[in-house]
């Protein structure tokens, strides 16, 4: 106890043990599934905090937690009896116009970083719900509607601050660590606690193309064959994810549709997949990107129930879109969504940065999102009937978005695991951080 009042003196953030008030609010994260309770959770407001922690958590061995957002599916940013370091009082953006840089803090949430840097006319890449952490969703990769024209999150990370599990502050980039920096690129929070991101920003006009078309589910494969086809020329400005979901008993689909670019040229380029046949619902009109980012915050929003498995898709081949249509059957049925890559993300050799699987065109999603406990085994179970009438098809999947073990992590790494073991052997030998898509120590 002498060493937590310690710990707490030492600190500008705050310690939460379990018999304080406002312990409950602190321990809490995204996915209303997972209900841990960490011995203490340490608010963390500097990179000196953070410091102070690991070294703590490292000193006494305790199983430690790091929180971004508090957005991992399977509740990676949590534990029951270690550390939470909770880095969300760390949350300041700066935009450098002149540099075109933003460099954000390790707990800021996208929808910081997007309003910061969108209010200067400049833009990178961020996933689609404003409330999902810059940390774990960059570590990981980081998809998002421009990902097809500048790129994923971390192939526009210009450096990284990282404390490491020895509680040194270290710098990453092309320049400094450059081991460490390529690590970080998709390697996830093995390698230490980034208190700070600097990312490259473009310029961007919030005026975009988007909107909705929806046809009924026999119209499924036509559509998907078409825009199969179309999808090969399209310019890396157009972002589609065709989707599968169940309304009032009724399966639906659609295709959700972002252009960014001038509004005109998003009509003209757009006109071949919307006039091949009139859809149903069509809310395709001039809007904005920044509405866009935060359209899905709602319904996606804090303590529902979440359940999720994924895969990336290489091709749209016949069979394929048989399997995604034809399995859509039963009554208990999951959403099925695609976020779409290719273009600027494939454009990337595999082995540049950790992130291995720069050959995909589609990361297929199967979730489930509700409030009622008792449908917890049914929704699961849907999604994991889907998944794997599906995994045929699935070349690896995304590590922000699935829990795997051990053996399955490895395989998704590819090439570059020994690369990303030797790393975490340099900076973790004892892998304190371990609750993430682990990565183990070299030999
Ligand atoms: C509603 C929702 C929408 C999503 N949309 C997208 C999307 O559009 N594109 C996309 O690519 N992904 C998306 N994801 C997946 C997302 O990338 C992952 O869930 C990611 O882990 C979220 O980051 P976080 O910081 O909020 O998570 P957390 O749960 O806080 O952390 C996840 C992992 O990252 C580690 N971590 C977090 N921050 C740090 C840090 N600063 N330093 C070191 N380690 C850290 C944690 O220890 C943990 O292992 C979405 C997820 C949700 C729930």
């Amino acid at each position: 106890m002498a060493a937590v009042r310690e710990l707490a003196d030492s600190m500008s953030g705050a310690i939460y043990l379990p018999a304080d008030e406002g312990y409950d609010a602190a321990r809490k994260v995204w996915n209303g599934m997972i209900d841990k309770r960490p011995a203490m959770v340490a608010a963390c407001s500097s990179p000196a905090d953070v410091q102070h922690c690991v070294t703590f958590a490292r000193e006494r061995n305790l199983l430690l937690a790091v929180k971004g957002g508090g957005h991992s599916y399977p509740g990676k940013s949590t534990c029951d009896n270690g550390m939470m370091i909770d880095l969300s009082p760390m949350h300041a953006v700066a935009i450098d116009t002149r540099a075109s840089a933003a460099t954000v803090q390790g707990g800021a949430l996208l929808g910081h970083l997007d309003t910061a840097s969108l209010a200067q006319g400049l833009v990178t890449t961020a996933g689609i719900v404003s409330h999902t952490g810059v940390g774990g969703f960059t570590l990981g990769g980081g998809m998002g509607r421009l990902d097809r024209r500048i790129g994923l999150a971390i192939d526009n990370l210009l450096s990284a601050t990282v404390v490491t599990a020895d509680g040194q502050v270290r710098h990453a980039s092309d320049d400094e660590n450059p081991d460490l920096f390529w690590a970080l690129r998709g390697g996830g929070g093995n390698f230490g606690v980034v208190t700070e991101f600097v990312y490259r920003l473009h310029p961007f006009d919030d005026n975009v193309y988007a909107g909705n078309i929806q046809y009924p589910i026999e119209q499924a494969r036509h559509m998907m064959t078409v825009f199969a086809e179309l999808e090969q020329t399209m310019p890396d400005a157009v972002n589609v994810e065709p989707y599968l979901y169940v309304a009032d008993g009724q399966r639906m689909f659609g295709f959700a549709i972002l252009y960014a670019g001038a509004p005109e040229d998003g009509e003209r380029v757009l006109q071949p997949l919307l006039a091949a046949k009139k859809p149903e619902f069509n809310s395709m009109k001039p809007d904005t990107y920044s509405r866009w980012q935060t359209n899905a915050d709602e319904y996606l929003g804090h303590g529902k129930l979440n359940y999720l498995k994924s895969g990336f898709i290489v091709e749209l081949t016949p069979s394929f879109i048989d399997a995604f249509v034809g399995n859509y059957e039963g009554d208990e049925l999951p959403n099925v969504w695609y976020q779409h890559l290719g273009g600027a993300t494939s454009r990337i050799a595999g082995d540049a940065t950790a992130y291995a699987h720069r050959d995909v065109r589609f990361n297929l999603g199967i979730d489930a999102v509700f409030t009622d406990a008792a449908e917890t085994e049914a929704r699961i179970n849907s999604v994991r009937r889907y998944h794997q009438a599906m995994e045929p098809y699935m070349k690896g999947y995304y590590t922000n978005l699935n829990e795997e073990g051990a053996e399955k992590t490895w395989g998704n790494y590819g090439p570059n695991y020994p690369r990303l073991s030797e790393v975490k052997a340099r900076y973790d030998g004892e892998n304190l951080f371990r609750l993430n898509a682990n990565i183990m120590p070299a030999a």
